[in-house]
């Protein structure tokens, strides 16, 4: 076998319990751990097999069935190198097997800012641009420069603009249909020196910091904006560690502004975030919460009594006890305020 015919190094053909921050059973039929491009090409003869094919990386973001089919692909890819530095600003390029917030602390730490408000999100750095990962007021899509990819319909690396990657709200080309062929293999940001960094302070947990460095007439520092963020959702949301979980399991609804309007009349309550585009994103922690599912527990499943948007296992849960009271939250929303809620995590199930 030629060295561009090696295999992943390989699991395989040994069934492989896939670990997965919702600690669901799954077992991936036959698993290949990724850690050199020099498996690619074995890949490649794989999917020309049409072995279906899975990429897992932190299993962050992951509803997963008790047996995964065919070829899964644990992405173990590492590396981070400079392409290019100047005075104002710095393109770097990670591999994408790299933990995602050891990367932001890195960053961080090498004076490269602009991803502090994404501070310990868990899961890897290739699978950031698939949901255009999001947190207190900044998405990823912003700091990518682009995304080198495999593409497994032409067996060639392929480097992806971000207008290419067609970020938009927890979602990218990679979600869609012509993204599905598409391995990521690193990713390029474009973060700041000091001299241009400016905080992003907009979202409301975010704004004590404004005001304390406001009072006490103090410069906003990245650290100080990675300290906050790290301490608020350690407060607000369940460690997977400890309480299994894939964060918000679903997406904020967008709806237009007449839309909201006449909700708003109907709700005065009701919890949204203006878009530059003019529509708002509505709460759907706040709906489900209205609805009195925050805290409930079903069986071996339950919304964390913390944060409504989160579901979490509470002990030996299988898929259909989750996707269970997935669908009686929904339906309980669509019935009392007419707006139908997506799943925001990826579901093999
Ligand atoms: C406690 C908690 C908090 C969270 N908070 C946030 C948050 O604030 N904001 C947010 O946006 N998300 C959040 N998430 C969701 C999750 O962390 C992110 O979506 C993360 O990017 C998933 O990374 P992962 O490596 O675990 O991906 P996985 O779960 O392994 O995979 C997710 C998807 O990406 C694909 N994929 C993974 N790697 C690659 C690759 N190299 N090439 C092609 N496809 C790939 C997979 O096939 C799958 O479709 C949270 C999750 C948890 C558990």
């Amino acid at each position: 076998m030629s060295n561009r015919q090696k295999h992943p190094t390989s699991l395989n053909f040994k069934p492989q319990v896939v670990q997965n921050t919702l600690a669901l059973p799954c077992v991936a039929q036959s698993a290949w751990r990724l850690d050199d491009e020099s498996g690619l090409s074995w890949l490649q003869a794989q999917w020309q097999a049409k072995q279906p094919m899975r990429i897992v990386g932190g299993a962050s973001n992951l509803i997963l069935p008790p047996i995964l089919p065919g070829q899964t692909v644990l992405m173990a890819l590492k590396g981070i190198t400079v392409i290019e530095e100047t005075t104002q600003n710095v393109l770097v390029r990670v591999a994408a097997g790299e933990s995602w917030h050891e990367w932001v602390q890195q960053s961080l730490n090498a004076g490269w800012f602009g991803l502090e408000n994404l501070a310990l999100i868990p899961g890897t750095v290739g699978a950031s641009p698939i949901q255009n990962i999001g947190a207190y007021g900044v998405e990823v899509g912003q700091r990518i420069e682009c995304v080198t990819v495999w593409d497994f319909s032409c067996g060639q690396i392929k480097v992806l603009s971000a207008d290419d990657c067609q970020f938009a709200y927890r979602d990218s080309l990679f979600k869609k249909p012509e993204g599905q062929a598409l391995l990521i293999l690193s990713v390029s940001f474009r973060l700041l020196k000091q001299a241009s960094w400016r905080p992003v302070l907009d979202y409301p947990d975010l704004k004590p910091l404004a005001q304390s460095a406001l009072t006490n007439d103090l410069v906003v520092s990245p650290q100080s904006v990675f300290d906050q963020v790290v301490a608020v959702r350690r407060r607000k949301l369940p460690d997977p560690a400890l309480t299994p979980n894939v964060g918000s399991f679903f997406k904020n609804p967008l709806l237009s502004a007449e839309h909201f309007d006449r909700l708003r009349q109907q709700y005065p309550g009701l919890v949204a975030y203006p878009q530059a585009d003019g529509r708002a994103k509505l709460a759907a922690g706040w709906m489900i919460e209205q609805c009195g599912w925050k805290g409930r527990r079903v069986g071996a499943v339950g919304v964390h009594e913390r944060q409504a948007l989160v579901l979490v296992n509470l002990g030996q849960a299988q898929v259909r006890d989750l996707l269970a009271l997935a669908h009686a939250i929904s339906e309980d929303v669509l019935g009392k305020f007419g707006v139908a809620l997506e799943i925001e995590p990826i579901c093999w199930a």
